[in-house]
């Protein structure tokens, strides 16, 4: 996957494609996988980099969602728990078992939430992933070592999915890519073009590193740009009504030492009646997550202090130590893409199902739902494009599609298993030689053959696709990640032929976006 072979790849095919998608997160690859693996031809064009918006900023939970059971929205919890399933069948090297404790402080909860995750386990079925029980206060203590014991009486334990996010992401644009799509990143989609008739027919992009815009014709466009679907819209249509009420959520990473053990922490009612998980992840804790109407939306949006405070507040109730801001090594927010009912007011409230709309002229939104389900949507969404763009009916594929990297033993390459079958690669990579085996900062876990890997195989083209997304230094320690910005720009530089001035750029360009991820 180079972007320069991606470009060629646009030349040759003279501009025309059956499908073309306008978004490079979940949705938007989810859906190029999908149109590709059914044969037609696909063109995505992503804005900035792969993941840059909500994808890479999510809970890394692949789940049926507790909190929709809570609501009794029994479909939704059961679509995702399928997808749950057919997604770590699909992606075992990224997609793994993780038990969660719910600690009980009151009598009730125990019976409540015991008979609640019971509920849970059947709904997901054959997909399940290993079934919840009561714990007494010694096995919770056992499983969860700093937790907060002052009136513990015991716990309930339950199963769900992990995985990391942007990883993934690139694992389906590769797997999109070696279905015969042309994904190209840095390529924001400025036009909406439309035929004589007034329907639409293609789409104008600018290459960010040439300068230069393009025509892409195509006989679907599909509008899979999470948050800013009514931006797109509105470029459609001036008069088009939002569809979206955007909510931020954020997550604040600690040491590990604040939760020891495999099992994560979830409390179902915070102070406003959300749900909160601490959860260990690549030898850190995220801790999160917050639910916070906004009106203005960006591809870098940036926590509130008091979306801080209130996360170190609630986690310092269910932890024997009370995290404070010295602590957080970094913090991240995240925009969800939710679909405005009617008469929605929390966005707590309003369904995380995806919705699908076509506009008179023909432009296909696919909004909503999570990462969870987006095999699900994009099977919806390209169902929907065969019809509008009289495509021909094709069968989708991706329920038994194996995810680029597939292994069912990952575990085996160590450090390097988020890789899957790519792992003996990069290995070869790191062993070669010339500092490629060499750590890019003391306390990152990045290796400098990494970055060359993710510029070769990954399209990474700037630091902060290599810090941020490929690799996930970014979210593990803010600090660092500056610190190693002028090695990771070196090494990038002399992999893509870049200069000193590029190089300086890249380092202020990231410290930039840095500033918002420390606390
Ligand atoms: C805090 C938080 C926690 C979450 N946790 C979970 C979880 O644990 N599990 C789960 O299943 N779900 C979770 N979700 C939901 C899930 O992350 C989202 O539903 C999903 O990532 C949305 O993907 P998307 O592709 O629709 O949007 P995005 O990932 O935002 O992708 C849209 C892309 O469109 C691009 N774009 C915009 N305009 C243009 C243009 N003009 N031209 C080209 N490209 C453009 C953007 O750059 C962006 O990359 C969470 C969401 C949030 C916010």
């Amino acid at each position: 996957m180079l972007r320069e072979r991606m470009l060629q790849r646009i030349d040759a095919s003279s501009g025309r494609f059956d499908v073309i998608v306008i978004g490079g997160g979940a949705t938007g690859v989810g859906i190029a996988v999908d149109a590709a693996s059914r044969g037609y031809d696909v063109v995505l064009l992503e804005a900035s980099d792969f993941g840059k918006g909500t994808s890479s900023r999510s809970t890394k939970l692949v789940h049926g969602g507790v909190r929709y059971l809570q609501q009794g929205n029994l479909p939704l919890v059961m679509e995702a728990l399928k997808e749950r399933g057919i997604l770590r069948r699909n992606a075992p090297h990224l997609v793994h078992d993780l038990p969660f404790v719910v600690p009980n402080y009151k009598w009730w909860e125990a019976p409540f939430y015991g008979v609640g995750m019971r509920v849970y386990d059947v709904l997901a079925g054959r997909y399940g992933f290993g079934g919840s029980k009561n714990l007494t206060r010694e096995e919770t203590i056992e499983r969860i070592p700093t937790i907060e014991t002052e009136g513990l009486r015991g716990g309930v334990v339950y199963h769900d999915g992990q995985f990391d996010d942007a990883r993934l992401l690139i694992a389906l644009v590769a797997t999109a890519s070696e279905q015969g799509a042309v994904l190209l990143n840095y390529a924001p989609v400025t036009a909406i073009l439309k035929d004589g008739a007034g329907f639409v027919n293609g789409v104008t992009f600018r290459d960010e590193e040439s300068g230069a815009s393009q025509d892409l014709f195509g006989r679907v466009v599909v509008n899979a740009t999470g948050v800013f679907a009514d931006r797109l819209r509105r470029i459609d249509d001036p008069e088009a009504r939002s569809i979206l009420k955007p909510s931020q959520g954020v997550h604040v990473v600690l040491d590990r030492s604040f939760l020891p053990g495999d099992s994560a922490i979830m409390v179902p009612h915070t102070d406003d009646g959300r749900v909160l998980f601490a959860i260990p992840w690549l030898d850190r804790v995220v801790v999160g997550t917050t639910d916070t109407p906004v009106d203005d939306v960006s591809l870098e949006p940036v926590p509130f202090p008091e979306e801080v405070d209130f996360i170190l507040d609630h986690a310092g109730r269910y932890l024997d130590r009370d995290p404070t801001r010295a602590d957080v090594r970094s913090v991240f927010a995240g925009l969800r893409p939710l679909v405005a009912a009617e008469d929605a007011g929390d966005t707590s409230e309003i369904s995380r199902e995806h919705t699908i709309r076509i506009s008179d002229s023909g432009l296909l939104t696919i909004a909503g739902g999570k990462w969870t389900t987006y095999r699900k949507m994009a099977e919806d969404a390209v169902d929907a494009a065969q019809t509008l763009g009289d495509l021909g009916a094709k069968e989708c594929v991706t329920r038994d599609l194996d995810i680029h990297g597939r292994h069912d033993h990952a575990e085996r390459f160590g450090d390097l298993a988020v890789y899957g079958s790519d792992a003996p690669g990069v290995r070869e990579l790191l062993e070669s030689g010339g500092g490629l085996g060499d750590r890019v900062h003391p306390v990152l876990p990045l290796r400098a053959g990494e970055v060359l890997w993710f510029v070769r195989e990954e399209v990474a083209r700037t630091v902060d696709d290599v810090l941020a997304r490929r690799s996930r230094c970014l979210l593990l320690d803010a600090r660092a990640s500056v610190e190693a910005a002028p090695t990771v720009a070196r090494l990038l530089a002399a992999e893509l032929g870049r200069d000193d001035g590029w190089v300086a750029a890249q380092v202020r360009a990231f410290e930039s976006v840095a500033e918002g991820y420390v606390p």
